[in-house]
């Protein structure tokens, strides 16, 4: 059976809803601003008044829909509360999403859903253990090791921002002080240097790289990876100053052998990539993706 996929990335500060073939190929595609919704159904209402605007134009019927969504979340998604989503606490998502679209709904987190992306379409494609990471308004990750996405005991494998990176440091949202989060988000720089990331000076640009370098170090060494591919609007926008700055800072924390030669990359699908990691997930729901892995 083939059919396109309803695709839906779901972040802090923007929604991007597609149609996407089963071969990977965004067939049609639009942004909403995730800002200021009432409440969690508002948020959802005008989730779903897109998605069914894709819906009804599209030439390839959308056959199943997958979601990437940020954490934390119950397996599968089926309930949400992701920390920067006020209005969504333990938001039943996934039964939502289902009822009202009629098609089967299959959720994951957003930085989980990338690594299969990355791994399916980008820079991890010849990789069969990597870490994929954003780096935006939050930070999240995803891990392949031997060739499979590690879903952990309750799905949230891989929030790798939640690694303290600075004992002492910032308050986190999720209450710990010193996560990566805290230290090197979007959010994290615009409190710390009072700027958007995007105006950030050439040392605040360093300073991050550093914090994510500490991080991917503790997760390389942990599970033996040689590879970690980074999106995200706050490094791919930041670009190789702050890849070398993580690379140097990630090989200062790297002793044992087998962790010679591990590598920071940017993610090879860009910022289409969270949007083909969440068709990712309802192709795989669905049985019909077409391609690698
Ligand atoms: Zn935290």
């Amino acid at each position: 059976m083939t059919g396109s996929c309803l695709a839906i990335d779901i972040g802090g500060t923007k929604i991007d809803v597609g149609v996407v073939s089963a071969d990977g190929s965004i067939l049609d595609r639009q942004v909403i601003a995730t800002g200021a919704h009432e409440d969690g159904d508002a948020l959802l209402g005008e989730i779903l008044a897109v998605a069914e605007h894709l819906r009804a134009r599209s030439s390839e019927a959308p056959i199943v829909c997958g979601v990437g969504c940020g954490g934390p979340m119950e397996r599968g998604g089926s309930s949400v509360s992701p920390l920067n989503i006020p209005v969504w606490r333990s938001f039943p998502l996934a039964d939502r999403l289902e009822q009202a679209l009629g098609i089967r709904v299959a959720v994951d987190n957003d930085a989980k859903a990338l690594a299969l992306a990355e791994g399916w379409l980008g820079a991890g494609r010849d990789h069969s253990c990597f870490l994929a990471m954003v780096v935006s308004t939050g930070v999240g990750g995803g891990i392949v090791l031997d060739g499979r996405l590690l879903d952990g005991a309750r799905g949230n494998a891989g929030h790798i921002g939640h690694l303290v990176v600075e004992p002492g440091g910032r308050r986190c949202a999720c209450g710990v002080r010193g996560c990566l989060e805290a230290e090197a988000s979007g959010t994290a720089i615009r409190a710390i240097t009072g700027k958007p990331a995007a105006d950030a000076g050439p040392a605040d640009i360093e300073r991050c790289g550093d914090m994510v370098g500490r991080a991917v170090a503790s997760v390389v060494t942990l599970l033996d990876l040689g590879l970690c591919v980074v999106a995200g609007s706050v490094a791919l926008g930041f670009g190789e100053p702050f890849f070398m700055a993580a690379n140097r800072s990630m090989s200062r924390s790297l002793g044992l052998d087998f962790t010679a030669g591990a590598i920071i990359v940017p993610a090879g699908l860009g910022g289409d990539g969270p949007l083909l990691g969440a068709a990712k997930v309802g192709l795989d729901a669905a049985g019909t993706t077409v391609g690698p892995r």
